[in-house]
C-alpha cells in the first residue's frame, strides 16, 4: 500500500502527546515509550513494539483509548495494529503481528532509545548502584525445569517494574542463583532504564546501614536514601530474623514504596512462613505479591550448566569429564562451579588435561550429596536445631512435646540420608536412643515427604544447610 495516501504518522503523535499528559513519568517510560511507529495502511496504523510481553498489555490496557483518540482525530474508523519488532538497528528485523508467537522476543532487550516520534520529557539517568555486579546477567543464567518460574517472574520484572508481580519473593537454598536473579534484575533495569533508581542491599547490609545511621544520628538519610529508590532489591531477607527494631524499619521503606507503585523483590534462603521470629506484619508484606522458588537442579540442567561456565575458558575439558561432574556434585550451582574452577586450575597449573581419573581424584572430598562418615551427628542436630529455634539438648533429650519431637524426627532422618552411619549408632548418638526409634522416624519423615512438597523442600533445604555448615567448618 503507498505510504502518500494512508500516513497516520502525524495522528500517532498527537495521540502519544495526548497520553503523555494522562499518564505518569512511570508508565511513560515503561509502554509508551516502548511503542513506535511502524507505519499506515488502508484505515490501519501499525505500531511496533519490543516483545510480545508489551505488545500484551499495550493490547489490552491502551490500544482502545489509542484507537477511539485515532477515530475523533481522523473522522474516520482506523484500526490499530501492534507488531513484535526488534528494534536495534543493525538487525533490521522483521516484525510478526498480532496473534503470531514470536517466544524469543521475550527474550530479546528493547531498544535502548525510545521511538515515539513525539519528544519526551528528558528524564534523568540515575547513578548506578556499585553494589551490582555487572557479571550478573540473565544471559549467563542457565534456566531449567527447577528454575524456569522464577527466571520467566524476574524477566517480567526486569522489562516492567513497578506494574506487575509486586512485591516478589525469591526463595530457595544456597548457591541456587537467588543473588545472580535479583541482580540481573537490578542490571537490565539499569541499562534499559536508566532514568528509574535501583538500589540493591543485601539484608545485612540494610541492618548494618541502620545502625550505623542511628550512632552517628543519620536515620534520616539512611530513610531517604531507600524513599528515593524507583526499584528495592533486598537480598537474603532471612537474615531479618531476631532483630525487630530493623524489621520495624524495614516495614515502614516497603509501606512507603509500595504505597508509591514502586518495585520491590526480595530473597530468602527458605519459604517466609518458616522464618523465625519476624513480626506477622512484615511476613504479611513479604509474601502479599508473588513467592517463586529455586529448586536445585536436575542432572541435564546441571550439565547446561557446566557447558555455559566452559565457554570462552581457555580449558578444554571433555564431555565425560563434564558429565561425572554433573553426576556427582548435585548440590547446587555454587557447587559446581567450584568442582569446575578446581579441575581448570588443576589443568592450567600443571598444565595437563583433564582425565576421568583427575577429576575423580580431585573431586573425591568435594561436595556430592553422597554418604560421608566425616559429618559428626552432632553438627547435623545443630543446624537442625537452629532451624527450628530450640536448642541440641531438646533433640538429644527426653522431652516428648510436639515442638521437640519432629525438629529430633527431622535430625535422624537427615542425618540417616547424608552420612553412613546405622540407625543403632544414630540412636546412640540421640541421647542413646534405641535403633528401632531411628527406623521409625525416618520412615515418619519419608511419608511426609513424600506426600507434602512444601516439607520435602524444607528437607532438602535442611540437608543442604547441614553439607555447608559442615564445609564451613
Ligand atoms: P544464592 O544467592 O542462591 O546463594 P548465587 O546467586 O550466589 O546463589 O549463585 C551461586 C553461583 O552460581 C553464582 O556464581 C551464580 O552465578 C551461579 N549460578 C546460580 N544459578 C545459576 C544458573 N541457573 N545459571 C548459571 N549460573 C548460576
Ligand atoms: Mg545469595
Amino acid at each position: 500500500m503507498p505510504q502518500e495516501k494512508w500516513n497516520y504518522n502525524p495522528f500517532w503523535d498527537e495521540v502519544v502527546s495526548r497520553m503523555q499528559s494522562s499518564l505518569s513519568e512511570q508508565e511513560c517510560i515503561t509502554w509508551l515509550n516502548r511503542i513506535s511507529y511502524a507505519g499506515s495502511e488502508d484505515h490501519k496504523l501499525v505500531l511496533a513494539v519490543p516483545s510480545l510481553f508489551i505488545r500484551d498489555y499495550v493490547s489490552t490496557q491502551y490500544k482502545p483509548a489509542i484507537q477511539s483518540m485515532l477515530n475523533e482525530l481522523t473522522g474516520e474508523a482506523v484500526t490499530v495494529d501492534i507488531l513484535v519488532k526488534k528494534m536495534s538497528a543493525q538487525t533490521g528485523s522483521q516484525g510478526q503481528s498480532e496473534g503470531t508467537q514470536h517466544r524469543q522476543a521475550e527474550h530479546e532487550k528493547p531498544a535502548k532509545s525510545h521511538q515515539v516520534s513525539a519528544p519526551l520529557p528528558k528524564a534523568q539517568k540515575k547513578p548506578r548502584d556499585p553494589n551490582i555486579n555487572t557479571s550478573y546477567q540473565f544471559e549467563s543464567f542457565v534456566v531449567g525445569d527447577n528454575s524456569a518460574f522464577a527466571y520467566s517472574v524476574s524477566m517480567a520484572i526486569a522489562k516492567n517494574p513497578g506494574v506487575s508481580y509486586n512485591p516478589c519473593l525469591i526463595y530457595g537454598g544456597v548457591g541456587l542463583g537467588k543473588t545472580h536473579l535479583i541482580q540481573s534484575i537490578g542490571n537490565y533495569i539499569q541499562d534499559y532504564t536508566p532514568e528509574l533508581q535501583v538500589v540493591y542491599v543485601t539484608a545485612e547490609m540494610f541492618t548494618n546501614e541502620f545502625i550505623q545511621s542511628i550512632g552517628e544520628e543519620k536515620t534520616p538519610q539512611f530513610r531517604n536514601k531507600y524513599r528515593k529508590a524507583d526499584v528495592l532489591l533486598i537480598d537474603d531477607i532471612h537474615f531479618l530474623q531476631k532483630k525487630s527494631s530493623t524489621q520495624e524499619e524495614m516495614f515502614h521503606v516497603f509501606n512507603n514504596l509500595f504505597e508509591a507503585n514502586k518495585q520491590l523483590v526480595f530473597t530468602c534462603d527458605r519459604p517466609i512462613n518458616e522464618l523465625q521470629d519476624i513480626a506477622d506484619r512484615l511476613k504479611n508484606r513479604f509474601t502479599r505479591g508473588i513467592n517463586v522458588d529455586l529448586q536445585p537442579p536436575d542432572f541435564e540442567t546441571r550439565l547446561a550448566i557446566l557447558r555455559r561456565k566452559c565457554e570462552g575458558k581457555a580449558c578444554h575439558i571433555s564431555s565425560e569429564v563434564l558429565e561425572y561432574i554433573g553426576k556427582s556434585v548435585n548440590t547446587n550451582v555454587r557447587d559446581l562451579e567450584a568442582s569446575l574452577t578446581k579441575l581448570i586450575a588443576y589443568s592450567n597449573l600443571l598444565n595437563k588435561e583433564i582425565t576421568l581419573d583427575i577429576a575423580r581424584e580431585q573431586l573425591k572430598s568435594t561436595y556430592s550429596m553422597s554418604k560421608d562418615q566425616s559429618m559428626s551427628i552432632d553438627s547435623i542436630i545443630r543446624v537442625i536445631a537452629d532451624y527450628f529455634n530450640i536448642s541440641p539438648y531438646d533433640i538429644k533429650g527426653k522431652k516428648r512435646t510436639k515442638s521437640v519431637v519432629l525438629p529430633r524426627q527431622i535430625a535422624m532422618y537427615v542425618a540417616r540420608t547424608i552420612t553412613d552411619f546405622s540407625t543403632t549408632e544414630i540412636g546412640y548418638e540421640f541421647g542413646g536412643r534405641d535403633h528401632t526409634t531411628v527406623m521409625h522416624s525416618v520412615q515418619r519423615v519419608e511419608g511426609m515427604i513424600q506426600s507434602d512438597i512444601a516439607v520435602s523442600n524444607s528437607i532438602q533445604n535442611l540437608i543442604r544447610q547441614a553439607q555447608s555448615f559442615k564445609r564451613e567448618k
